[in-house]
């Protein structure tokens, strides 16, 4: 680092010249918070404050913080070599890398989910995914198919196929959207599962939506369906006890493949390396991103089922799918991936999310007596709680918490008035009442 970079402060006296993602610009420019270090559980604030990660980043930083192993392979890789095409040309890391990945693919060796897509973002994923079914399609003889089915409130980053496919209005209210493109129902029903732990017992009969798609559109239009097994970014909901397996055997009747994105579930986050792990439920392609690296250089794989990869090796030699990144599989985000898998899984990161399960469960749960707690919501190191939006101002009183919580020293996310939890997979049972505590305070102190 040049001497003349403050390690703490930008050194520019302005905020105005980085247009900050999905934040609410004039209010943060207004009043930053900014983080400048951190190491294992925990983030420094600017100012000397150390900030419990409650939301492992953005979901992403399963191992935890300033991890040696992930740092020394990057260094090594970035002389070693920095930089290589993989179109028509190949490096030896990224084929190590994929090989690593097929070897713990989400459903396990019967599953055949491995033949693996790289990308550079959990949104570029999604829309790959999205190709790779209109190509398969195309490619079995099914061209009419050109439909993609997602869900209200999902969310699927923010390319046009993951915004087309995705269900939070505010995401597409100002673009177009595909053509062709329609929803599924959303499974958040809180009358009748209010305060469930793990997976709620009402509406399993939600994925007969799909069914209704297909009576409407006709299967023969229908390429795909994507969901997420377990939403994150819409606050945290969680599928009916059957919903998947419904949604599994509908898409099969019908010839239409069935997508899970698994850009915050995969890599451990349910306490099995994947969702398609803890339901038990095999779909054909998946998509990942963030603790594929543990959040340190942007990467993300999608996972193809050997049959949808096949099909398109047919036909004369040639480019088989017209799709790529400049940095799929580039050799230092490989390089992070490689020391992250290794550390997953010298660490049991992958599974250790099913042991902390309950008590999480029963630490969050412990917050239902507060006030304006209408819901919550918990499943492996995940938590939603859902709090009553206060009438003429939607989304305030869960923003108020969050900067309040920020400034008691933890980290959590807010969604419209719903508040997710997601710790790095390392975190221990201390940390989490203290979580608990923290959220629980200020929820009193916010009223
Ligand atoms: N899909 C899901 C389920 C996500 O939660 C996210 C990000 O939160 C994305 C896709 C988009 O990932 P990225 O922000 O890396 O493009």
């Amino acid at each position: 680092m040049s001497e003349n970079l403050s390690e703490t402060r930008p050194n520019t006296p302005s905020l105005d010249a980085f247009w900050m993602p999905f934040t609410a610009n004039r209010q943060f420019k207004a009043s930053p918070r900014m983080l400048v270090s951190a190491e294992g559980m925990h983030y420094t604030a600017d100012d000397g404050r150390r900030i419990l990660d409650g939301t492992a980043g953005l979901w992403c930083v399963n191992a935890g913080h300033g991890r040696r192993g992930i740092a020394e392979a990057v260094a090594h890789q970035l002389e070693r070599l920095d930089f290589a095409p993989t179109f028509q040309m190949g490096h030896p890391i990224a084929f190590d890398f994929a090989e690593r990945l097929a070897a713990i693919a989400p459903g396990g060796p019967e599953a055949g989910l491995d033949r693996v897509f790289l990308t550079n973002s959990g949104s570029e994923s999604v829309d790959t995914a999205l190709k790779i079914a209109l190509a398969y399609q195309r490619a079995i003889g099914q061209g009419t198919r050109t439909r993609l089915i997602g869900r209200e409130r999902g969310y699927h980053g923010v390319g046009f196929g993951g915004i087309s496919v995705g269900g939070i209005v505010t995401n597409r209210r100002a673009f177009p959207q595909l053509p062709g493109a329609d929803h599924l129902r959303h499974t958040h029903d809180p009358a009748r599962n209010a305060f469930a732990k793990g997976q709620p017992e009402h509406g399993a009969d939600l994925a007969d939506d799909l069914e209704r798609l297909v009576q409407l559109h006709g299967a023969e239009t229908i390429a795909a369906c994507i969901v997420e097994p377990v939403a994150g970014s819409t606050g945290v909901l969680i599928p009916p006890r059957g919903y998947l397996e419904r949604l599994r055997e509908i898409c099969t009747r019908h010839g239409i493949l069935l997508i899970f994105d698994e850009v915050i579930t995969g890599f451990g986050r349910l306490g099995t390396p994947f969702a398609t792990d803890f339901f038990g439920v095999v779909p054909d392609l998946v998509t990942t991103a963030k603790g594929i690296t543990n959040g340190t250089v942007p990467m993300g794989a999608v996972f193809a089922r050997r049959a949808v990869h096949d099909a398109l090796m047919q036909g004369p030699d040639g480019i088989e799918l017209f799709h790529g990144y400049t940095y799929s599989g580039h050799p230092v985000a490989c390089a992070a991936g490689i020391a992250t898998l290794d550390i997953y899984a010298r660490e049991g990161l992958l599974t250790r999310a099913a042991e902390l399960a309950g008590d999480w469960a029963s630490a969050m749960h412990d917050l239902r007596a507060r006030a304006h707690v209408s819901d919550i919501r918990t499943i492996g190191l995940v938590a939603g709680i859902e709090l009553t939006p206060r009438p003429d101002a939607p989304g305030k009183r869960a923003y108020e918490v969050f900067t309040d919580c920020f400034r008691r020293g933890l980290l959590i996310r807010v969604t419209g008035d719903i508040i997710a939890l997601s710790p790095p997979l390392i975190v221990e049972r201390d940390e989490i009442r203290e979580m608990a505590e923290i959220v629980g305070a200020a929820i009193d102190r916010v009223a």
